[in-house]
């Protein structure tokens, strides 16, 4: 499996929100600015076939409408599945609503952009080409329906934190995986996000490889001289082979 940094950051740094493209057509959370960023990275936007959206925080997800109107708009084929915590339909509606009032059609844009909500809760696993995707919820502050997951590409694995505080789901996550791509907010935890501590810790506890993603200018700088072999602090555009 293929796994492209197409962002890296927390929503203070100059680097993209943090994203993942998988294989070219697997995208992992769409927040402002993605899509533009992956036509400019030379991707074919609408190759992307299956969206995880991890929860609902505009970093996260703002781009969805955006991503809907390019395939409706451009005449894609076959559909798009969004796997998403519940209430994203009518979020991504309501985000089009403020965007272009004066749009009245948007469930024949969607329509046409052949899309598929398709809600997500802990521990369901879900079939997609190639594998399978099992979704771990996670604790993110107050942040309710916040969901990491596990994807299994011809039997190699590559767990996903999304944003999460350091707990038990996420030590399910890094067990289960090959390799793990973990927030990394901060230098210490909190319960919001995870720090560089907790993910030291996680390597010391599973001695896994572990991406460091959704990081701050701050814990991007102090994690590059943690000199641990097993923790990549990532950049956008890095690529790696699972
Ligand atoms: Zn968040
Ligand atoms: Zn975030």
């Amino acid at each position: 499996m293929k796994i492209e940094f197409i962002g890296t950051g927390n929503i203070t740094a100059p680097e993209n929100n943090a994203c993942c493209l998988i294989d070219e057509h697997i995208l992992v959370d769409c927040g402002n600015g993605i899509v533009k960023t992956l036509a400019q990275k030379g991707h074919v936007v609408n190759d992307i076939d299956t969206l995880i959206i991890t929860h609902l925080h505009g970093d996260h997800f703002l781009d969805v409408p955006f991503l809907i109107m390019q395939r409706c708009f451009t005449g894609a084929s076959g559909s798009l599945r969004i796997y998403c915590p519940d209430g994203t339909e009518e979020a991504v509606d309501e985000v089009m609503r403020i965007a272009y009032d004066d749009v009245d059609d948007f469930d024949e844009i969607k329509k046409g952009a052949g899309v598929d909500f398709i809600e997500i809760w802990d521990d369901v696993e879900c079939e997609i080409e190639g594998g399978s995707l099992r979704f771990i919820e996670v604790e993110h502050g107050d942040c309710d329906d916040c969901y990491g997951f596990i994807i299994d590409i011809n039997g190699r694995r590559a767990g996903f934190s999304g944003d999460s505080a350091y707990c038990s789901s996420i030590g399910k996550i890094v067990s289960q995986s090959d390799i793990s791509v973990l927030d990394m907010s901060f230098t210490q935890g909190g319960r919001q996000h995870m720090g560089e501590d907790n993910i030291l810790h996680l390597i010391d506890t599973y001695h896994k490889p572990v991406y460091a993603t959704h990081m701050s200018t701050t814990s991007r700088k102090h994690a590059q001289t943690a000199d641990n072999d097993l923790l990549t602090v990532t950049k956008d555009g890095q690529i790696i082979e699972v």
